[in-house]
């Protein structure tokens, strides 16, 4: 069956045996024949994984939710779909997004929108967040014992906030994105989501591995030294038992938190405290204007990568003139008009001008000195150095680590409310309420930092009064921090 797997290296028929299930369950079965039972080769051996539709199969149709690449099948895999099917797992099918991963709650898609497995009080459908949100159900359904996602500003953190699972974006290029469909270069990153921390981490192991094929992703020599950088004496001790500085930056604390997002916040931080952890309030002053910063640079690096979808070289050609002998610009024009849905045409033209030369200055320039802020505000509250700014450059960059509050991880929410309904949040719907929604989950993107998402529960929902509601408590660390990351998510679980 899906998520069970057979914990005996080999048996034989008629034995009976015990099955490891991930969510408690234990049963036992009967061996049917000698030869069913294998020594495993990986921890995903046999598992079922679901792969974001914006991720290169050779075997099933890669849409990224679009109209421009309707029937499209690449003619390879992503070098993620080949460590995992070499690892012995299963790709289980390839699942709905928003439009080339533009989106916060799964509604930009020409398959229709992802509808997350809980309802309001009034049995409406809610959100199940973007744009990972058909990864995320998949895992939420028990469909899959894992599935993978992307995360350029969030997209996977939030579907696994608002469906109660798990969700973990790794430092920036440590999983290959050769064969994943770009959307902001310097921001993409592939992300996993799973029922719990284990499961994530399982994949996690299997992917983290160099490809020279992905010209951004670490080698094997800086990965080295980034562990070394990490694992220096004082911090070594961060992954063993020893009390851990827990940040929490107040620029977080915002008036449009809802009460039960920030239930689960003090609740996790009273967790934290009473395994003997501290709580040290952190700022980070840049925050405020990373939102701003991210949806301007995330379009520009989409309006470039979109270029190549014209009717030509890719995917759905429409008619134009041109095909019957008529001047050339219409079939460009009609490709993509066509093709392309409403957000990722609104991206476009954004992306464009702010990299006009009227607007450069004002808008793209601005954005990347406002990441650079952000980059710093992170560098300035973490007891580890960034691992590739030596002491001195960090010095030089006028970081005084004298004041620095050497905390160890930031732990805050993902989202600042719970899903919202799906007749709120529909594709016609205003483009700036769903841009907020990750305003949490954007500073880590701009940094490239390593950031999971794991649900809380807390006592009521605002919802459903019948059910508990469930909010995301995302945890972030220092690049290369991965590990570190995902073990204090695990705390929380
Ligand atoms: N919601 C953000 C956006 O639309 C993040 C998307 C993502 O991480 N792929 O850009």
């Amino acid at each position: 069956e899906n998520n069970r797997r057979c914990t005996k290296a080999s048996s034989s028929a008629g034995e009976i045996i015990d099955w490891e299930n991930e969510w408690g369950s234990d049963c036992t079965l009967r061996v049917y024949s000698d030869s069913k039972c294998r020594n495993p080769k990986s921890a995903v051996d046999g598992r079922l994984i679901s792969i974001k539709d914006n991720i290169c199969t050779r075997d099933l149709p890669t849409t990224c939710a679009s109209g421009i690449l309707d029937k499209f099948t690449s003619p390879f895999n992503a070098t993620i779909v080949d460590q995992l099917e070499a690892a012995g797992a299963v790709v289980a099918g390839k699942t709905n997004l928003d439009e080339f991963g533009m989106g916060s709650h799964s509604v930009h898609s020409r398959f229709g929108a992802v509808k997350n497995l809980r309802r309001d009080a009034d049995g409406r459908d809610l959100s199940a967040g973007g744009s990972s949100g058909g990864s995320a159900v998949a895992v939420a359904a028990d469909q899959c014992y894992a599935a993978l996602g992307t995360d350029t500003g969030g997209s996977v953190r939030l579907p696994a906030a608002y469906t109660g699972t798990v969700g973990f974006k790794p430092s920036y290029g440590l999983l290959s994105r050769w064969g994943v469909v770009a959307y902001a270069n310097s921001l993409d990153t592939v992300g996993i989501l799973g029922k719990k921390t284990s499961s994530v981490r399982d994949v996690f192991s299997i992917l983290n591995k160099h490809d020279a094929r992905d010209p951004t992703n670490i080698t094997s020599s800086s990965r080295s030294r980034i562990l070394s950088h990490l694992q220096a004496p004082r911090l070594a001790s961060r992954l063993t038992s020893s009390p851990l500085r827990i940040g929490v930056p107040l620029e977080y604390n915002i008036s449009e938190l809802t009460p039960s997002v920030r239930q689960a916040w003090l609740l996790s931080l009273a967790h934290l405290q009473e395994q003997g952890h501290t709580i040290h309030p952190v700022s980070l002053p840049a925050t405020k204007h990373a939102l701003s910063a991210y949806y301007v640079l995330a379009p520009a690096e989409a309006s470039s990568n979109l270029a190549k979808y014209d009717g030509v070289r890719y995917g759905t050609r429409s008619d134009g003139p041109d095909s019957d002998g008529q001047p050339d610009g219409y079939l460009y024009a009609n490709t993509r008009g066509n093709g392309f849905g409403a957000e990722v045409q609104r991206r476009i033209l954004l992306g464009t001008f702010s990299l006009s030369a009227d607007a450069m200055d004002n808008y793209f320039i601005q954005a990347q000195r406002v990441r650079r802020l952000v980059q710093q505000d992170f560098n300035a509250v973490f007891a580890a150095a960034h691992p590739f700014a030596a002491a001195a450059a960090s010095d030089a960059s006028g970081i005084d680590r004298s004041t620095a509050a050497d905390v160890d991880v930031i732990v805050c929410p993902t989202a600042p409310s719970p899903p919202p309904r799906l007749s709120d949040v529909s594709a016609g719907s205003s483009p700036l309420d769903a841009y907020v929604n990750d305003v949490f989950t954007v500073p880590a993107s701009l940094a490239g930092l390593p950031a999971i998402s794991v649900p809380v529960t807390v006592a009521e929902s605002e919802q459903n009064p019948d059910a508990d509601e469930v909010a995301g408590i995302q945890v972030i660390g220092q690049y290369g921090d991965d590990e570190l990351v995902m073990k204090v998510g695990e705390l929380l679980e």
